[in-house]
């Protein structure tokens, strides 16, 4: 199938579950993400500053960027000016980064604080109690240029279901109890960005707001 015949596709298949797909397209061309642009998707996702920037400098200028991968402090002036969501904050020191980034340019930025769900060293993300630290801090209370719009995760890569579905279950009901404990205008949670291309569907099935789906779209990646 064509990007444009994957877009439609998924656009119809997530409509029931009222979630969001964030195309990404973090290694393709930008002939790639046009033709995503021109089926209609606005809401597309990359991992890498660099690219990101050259990406937001050459198309068209509604497009929505997502900054969904690991996001370093001292790149995060790159995309301040521009970036729509950043998906992956996982340390209160990015947090103040992202702020002063965002108040230098005037605008308030979106953010979605990583968990760490998977059972795996090497994904990023806070534990529950990290992340009511964060919420908690003063450092927190003083930014005025961040909104905590939702919670972000990524399940063990792995095939068993059951699994998957415990780490998205899990996700959704921290979800739940931040958005009841610290609802206020700076945590206004609305957005839960879970499932990719392998976990999409029992991530809309267990509450997903956002799904992040790059090679189930544009095609595998090749990373040479
Ligand atoms: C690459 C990436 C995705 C998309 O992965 P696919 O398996 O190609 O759908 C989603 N989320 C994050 C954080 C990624 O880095």
């Amino acid at each position: 199938m064509s990007i444009a015949e994957n877009i439609f596709k998924f656009n119809s298949e997530i409509e029931p579950f009222n979630a969001q797909l964030i195309a990404v397209s973090k290694t393709k061309p930008n002939e790639d993400l046009l033709q995503a642009y021109e089926a209609g998707q606005r809401d597309l996702g990359e991992n890498k500053v660099q690219e990101l920037t050259a990406k937001f400098e050459e198309l068209p200028k509604d497009i929505r960027w997502h900054m969904i991968g690991h996001l370093q402090r001292n790149k995060v002036k790159y995309i301040a000016p521009f970036v729509h969501l950043i998906h992956g904050v996982d340390s209160l020191r990015l947090l103040v980064e992202i702020n002063k980034q965002a108040a230098k340019n005037n605008r308030v930025i979106n953010c979605l604080l990583q968990v760490y769900i998977a059972k795996e060293e090497s994904k990023f993300g806070l534990d529950e109690t990290e992340l009511e630290e964060l919420l908690n801090s003063t450092e927190f209370a003083e930014m005025e240029n961040i909104k905590i719009v939702g919670l972000m995760g990524m399940a063990t890569n792995t095939e068993n279901e059951a699994v998957i579905r415990r780490e998205f279950k899990g996700l959704k009901s921290l979800f739940e109890e931040i958005k009841s404990k610290y609802n206020s205008e700076k945590v206004a949670m609305t957005e839960i960005s879970m499932g990719m291309t392998g976990d999409y569907r029992i991530a809309l099935e267990e509450g997903s707001t956002m799904i992040r789906v790059g090679s189930a779209i544009f095609g595998s990646r090749n990373y040479h």
